[in-house]
């Protein structure tokens, strides 16, 4: 059997199980063997590996990770497509697919069955209509990781790089750099797919950090915070803490931490980066100790 990179064989194995594809999964199928060969070099896989895979389509991304990866587990939501796996990866015997929403899963516990604990790769051909939520879930859930190498659409792949004070900057890039180092290794055109998707699409390594970048007290009110900054960009970083649905300090406890924290007081949050945010949350959790909101 041709690989399926072959657009030929793709579309020979979609004809013939009479597949329709469905655009609520962000269905986009890769068709060009060059991006294939990026993706796969850009993950770093040896064959040592364990790979997560998510979304595996019709299984062209992971014969590509077959060939290179000691075991892959590829967990697919759409039951359509898992008769279609099991033709398309049957030369191969380090595979394993599952058919559920990758949100749904236990990665932690992957990771444990699978690799004895030990930081995993994970990789894929994301469905853009849940990048943030895929990519979210990993980091925060405190999956072991060694990278996460996915294809996102070119904007999404310029927030995550995106440095503080930039347009493109917003609570993903913090979260993404607070986690990871991003490195982009190819910009990918609609025609490397099929069907064509709209955007222009970056395929994105993110390896993960062994230490923060910065010390904080208390990480979870920091990403409030930053959240708090973002959603209401055109507020100062004041207004935005005090009407932040996700925290209780007032507008006089913000000004407070604000001032002590060395920043000017009609400053906007998005001109913050990691250590501003992380000085922030520690000052803002000693207010929290020192009494409710004044
Ligand atoms: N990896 C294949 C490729 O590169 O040709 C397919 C990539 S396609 C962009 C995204 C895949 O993710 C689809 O097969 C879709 O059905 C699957 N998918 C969508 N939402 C998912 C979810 N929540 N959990 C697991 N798979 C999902």
């Amino acid at each position: 059997m041709e690989k399926l990179s072959n657009p030929k064989e793709t579309i020979q194995v979609l004809q013939k199980h009479e597949f329709q594809f469905k655009k609520k999964f962000g269905q986009n199928f890769l068709i060009d063997p060059h991006v294939l060969d990026k993706i796969v070099d850009a993950a770093q896989i040896t064959e040592d590996d364990f790979v997560l895979e998510i979304g595996p389509g019709i299984g062209t991304l992971t014969q590509y990770l077959c060939e290179c990866a000691r075991q892959v587990l590829a967990v697919e939501i759409d039951k359509n497509l898992i008769p279609i796996l099991h033709e398309t990866l049957s030369p191969y015997e380090n595979v394993e697919v599952r058919n559920g929403d990758i949100l749904k899963q236990d990665i932690r516990e992957i990771a444990q069955t699978y690799n004895a604990g030990k930081p995993i790769k994970v990789v894929a051909n994301l469905p853009y209509y849940i990048t943030t939520p895929i990519i979210m879930e990993l980091f925060e859930s405190r999956v072991p990781l060694a990278n996460v190498t996915v294809m996102v659409q070119k904007e999404v792949a310029d927030r995550m790089k995106a440095q503080p004070g930039s347009k493109d900057c917003g609570a993903l890039s913090l979260a993404v750099q607070y986690y990871a180092k991003p490195y982009i290794a190819a910009f990918v055109p609609p025609n490397c797919f099929m069907p064509r998707p709209k955007v222009g699409s970056a395929v994105i390594r993110l390896e993960c950090r062994e230490e923060a970048p910065v010390q904080v007290a208390d990480e979870t009110l920091m990403f409030r915070l930053i959240r708090a900054s973002f959603n209401q960009r055109r507020k100062t970083l004041q207004n935005g803490i005090a009407n932040s649905s996700e925290l209780s300090f007032s507008k006089a406890q913000a000004a407070e931490a604000i001032e002590k924290a060395g920043l000017d007081a009609n400053i906007r949050g998005e001109k913050l980066g990691l250590s501003e945010f992380a000085k922030l949350a520690d000052l803002l959790a000693e207010e929290s100790v020192n009494g409710g909101k004044k």
